[in-house]
């Protein structure tokens, strides 16, 4: 029997896990191990993925992923949480929250040199407060880039008070074992750069599954501290842990914190420092029952790669392990000779033998067990948990199978008409009046000065107009990222995952993707910025190359127009069908994508859910501020330089003289080598060509330009006949981005992809076109 076969509330335990890989492995770190209780919670609305309780906490998985783990039904009704077993346990005196110092024996011997500057590093799961505590730890001395060589968001900040420190937010991650792009760099860090400390986070309301990475950073021979966050949830349901026990049987400090309320901060620091400065490792790595085969197996490994290891700078316990789970990287990176790997296989087996499970599920076991016991005798669970069960209901209607969908739609609508109608938009007119405001004093100020023409005009009509408009999109980019970031920390994200993930699996894509998608019919650059959450890398590239076909609001003023222009009275219609139109193409385009560019599977969804909780707003503001910097550097980045190219063309002819008329500018020139290219849809006049080309700008800049160009009301009917009206609507619709959106997808993607993209973009767009104007034309006999 399997998973699959389970109806909700059904419990079962599991017989074997199967599936490979990566994926296996995910599912062993997730605690889906052989003998492990797994609850069937309930069914997404569309009837897949499935929610499941497993070790205390929530897991959205595939139906198809269900299906790889065999299982026995447990003759028994779903327990109201796994907590109620533990009701009676008496409760342990622990001390105080944030009480300095008597934790931990500290040593004073062979400090590092008072010049060293202290590496740190922050590892945890995700949504165990990572983000909350770093912000506490920075306060606002942080900086946000890059790890080297790929797209993952780093930042790096001094802790408070201790300028000769260096810390650094991982992403989150579930085990040492690379799955995602973001743990390989997670675990490279902490291999590779050998910080002098981890801050090892714990969410102590999901002890179990937290502490499962815990294990595996003790073995990496680093100083651990290890930070118990989310105590006033523990405390305040009446749960409590018993440090000093827990400290002893890890073998290194245990702090208990809140970040969220900031209690225990400094105690932490202080240990971390400690440690870090003293070189304090943990006086445990064997987590294993003594005389079970895995324990044996383990040294028998460290035995055989121990000269290797350290040739490697790998450190030992944790390569044994790895090697015995049979991880490929660390086997790769050894370099075992074939003798030894001979050796390797027949100690793996043996373990399989002995234990009847295969090593890396023996492996995973070993670790839980050890875990289990672990909490068994220092951690009370509070009988209640007040936020559980408020999830619970929560969830009833926003993963419930009528109401989901409404309230995703209802909720996704209030914060585009707030972005993009209330606030942002409020926000933007101001701004747009203090650069206008600017524009105009500046201009006075050249004006008075007699500055040369072609600087007045570079700077009034090329870098303050074209930065100025680009510039206007911050309120509306900051204000979405409020909201996203709301809708994130709550753990409603998570949750739209779970319910939309059936109907983007069908093209090729998970959950998590559609939200990118959908902030893409607002506007592209929040869009693809957001698409930093997705654990893939794979989904996250097809995502922000599939963000430009879902229609902008810039576009609205161009399709205002033309319905103005061309269809009065048909506005509704139109704009129905360009969305449509949109979608429909966009769809087609992943299905290509899927075809050719991003074969196979979208990427495993084994997916915690957390409960939902208050976002703080500390996190909440510095989020906001990261994203308006990363924007203003772009800003005055690549935006600068693109606008300052298109001003030139349109201000001089190809002698280099100023022009007056822009008929003459070199602007012109160029679209009328374009306007034969654009004949064939009936748009061959070069001043349409030019209003695209200054599209590329920013959208609103087409409308702009045909006005200056074709003159007051009526010019461009003379042009244009109505199906070359509609053309031009759907060639708008879908070519090339604008420089900003441009200028966010080369950030995440690099130049190729983004050139590629635009190139990409306008054929296509020219291709539907055409396709459109042809069948347009012989319906209504214009071919004839
Ligand atoms: P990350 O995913 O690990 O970066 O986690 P975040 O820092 O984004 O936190 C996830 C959620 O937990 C947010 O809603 C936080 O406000 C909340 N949170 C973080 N620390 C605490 C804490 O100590 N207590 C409580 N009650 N909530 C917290
Ligand atoms: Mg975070």
């Amino acid at each position: 029997m399997t998973l699959r076969e389970l109806k909700a509330g059904q419990s079962c335990r599991v017989e074997s896990v199967g599936g490979e890989g990566a994926l296996r492995q995910h599912f062993l770190d997730m605690g889906i191990i052989p003998g492990a209780e797994i609850t069937i919670v309930k069914f997404a609305p569309m009837g897949d993925p499935v929610e499941v309780r497993i070790h205390g906490y929530e897991l959205s998985l595939r139906l198809d992923d269900a299906e790889k783990i065999a299982i026995t039904e447990l003759d028994k009704k779903a327990e109201a949480g796994t907590d109620e077993k533990r009701k009676d346990k008496s409760k342990v005196a622990h001390p105080n929250l944030g009480e300095p110092g008597i934790h931990h024996d500290k040593k004073h011997e062979n400090p590092l040199p008072d010049d060293h500057v202290l590496s740190f590093a922050l590892v945890g799961n995700q949504n165990s407060g990572k983000t909350t505590l770093f912000n506490r730890l920075t306060g606002s001395n942080q900086h946000v880039g890059n790890f080297p060589g790929v797209t993952v968001d780093r930042k790096d900040g001094a802790i408070i008070g201790h300028p000769n420190t260096v810390i650094t937010d991982l992403p989150g991650i579930y085990s040492m074992s690379p799955y995602s792009k973001e743990e390989i760099v997670s675990r490279d860090f902490v291999l590779n750069n050998k910080p002098d400390a981890i801050i090892n986070i714990v969410d102590s309301t999901n002890i179990e599954r937290n502490l499962y990475l815990t294990m595996q950073l003790l073995e990496t021979d680093r100083p651990v501290v290890v930070a118990l966050n989310m105590m006033d949830e523990l405390t305040g349901n009446g749960g409590s842990v018993d440090i000093n026990l827990m400290e002893q049987i890890l073998g290194v400090p245990v702090v208990p914190i809140s970040a969220a309320k900031n209690q225990g901060i400094g105690e932490l620091i202080s240990h971390a420092i400690h440690i870090a400065k003293y070189c304090e490792k943990p006086l445990e790595q064997d987590f294993c029952a003594p005389e079970s085969p895995v324990h044996s197996s383990i040294h028998a490994v460290e035995h055989l790669v121990e000269e290797k290891a350290k040739n490697t700078g790998l450190p030992l316990r944790f390569t044994a392990c790895k090697a015995l789970e049979g991880d490929e990287l660390i086997l790769n990176q050894l370099g075992l000779d074939e003798n030894e790997k001979d050796l390797l296989e027949h100690i793996r087996v043996k373990v399989e033998k002995k234990s009847g499970l295969d090593p890396a599920a023996a492996v995973a076991d070993m670790r839980f067990s050890y875990i289990m016991q672990l909490v068994e005798s220092c951690v009370t669970k509070p009988v209640r948990n007040k936020e559980r069960i408020r999830s619970e209901r929560v969830d009833k209607v926003l993963t419930g199978k009528f109401t989901a969908i409404p309230i995703f739609i209802l909720i996704m609508g209030l914060v585009f008409f707030l972005t993009f109608n209330v606030i942002g938009a409020g926000l933007q007119t101001l701004l747009e009046m203090g650069i206008g405001w600017l524009t105009e004093t500046t201009e006075q100020a050249l004006t008075n000065a007699n500055v040369n023409d072609v600087i007045h005009s570079l700077i009034i009509d090329g870098i303050f107009e074209g930065v100025g408009s680009v510039l206007s999109f911050l309120p509306i980019v900051v204000v979405m990222f409020f909201f996203l970031s709301l809708l994130e920390d709550s753990g409603y994200i998570a949750r739209i995952a779970f319910f939309m993930d059936k109907l983007l699996r069908k093209i090729g894509l998970s959950g998590r993707s559609i939200v990118p998608l959908l902030i893409g019919f607002g506007c592209t650059v929040p869009a693809v910025m957001s698409t930093r959450t997705l654990p893939s890398d794979r989904d996250r590239k097809m995502t922000i190359i599939l963000t430009p076909f879902m229609s902008c609001t810039a576009k609205l003023p161009i399709y205002a127009f033309f319905v103005s222009s061309f269809f009065p009275g048909k506005g509704g219609l139109i704009m129905t069908g360009l969305y449509l139109l949109s979608i429909v193409i966009g769809i087609l385009i992943a299905f290509i994508y899927k075809k050719i560019l991003f074969k196979g599977e979208a990427a495993p969804f084994v997916m915690e859910l957390p409960n939902y909780r208050l976002p703080s707003l500390r996190s909440t503001l510095q989020l906001m501020w990261e994203k308006a910097k990363d924007f203003l550097q772009k800003a005055f980045s690549v935006i600068l330089i693109a606008t300052v190219v298109v001003w030139f063309l349109q201000s001089f002819d190809t002698r280099f003289n100023l022009v007056t008329d822009s008929s003459t500018s070199m602007m012109a020139l160029i679209s009328g080598f374009i306007a034969p290219v654009m004949r064939p849809l009936g748009l061959g006049d070069w001043r349409i060509t030019t209003s695209l080309i200054s599209g590329f700008m920013a959208k609103e800049s087409v409308v702009s330009v045909l006005e200056v160009l074709f003159g007051a009301e009526g010019g461009i009917n003379a042009v244009l006949g109505t199906v070359e009206a509609a053309t031009l609507l759907i060639f708008s619709l879908l070519y090339t981005p604008c420089v900003a959106a441009i200028a966010s997808v080369k950030r995440e993607l690099g130049w190729k992809w983004s050139a590629g993209l635009v190139i990409w973009q306008c054929v296509l767009a020219w291709i539907v076109s055409f396709l459109f104007r042809i069948i347009m034309l012989a319906f209504t006999g214009g071919l004839i």
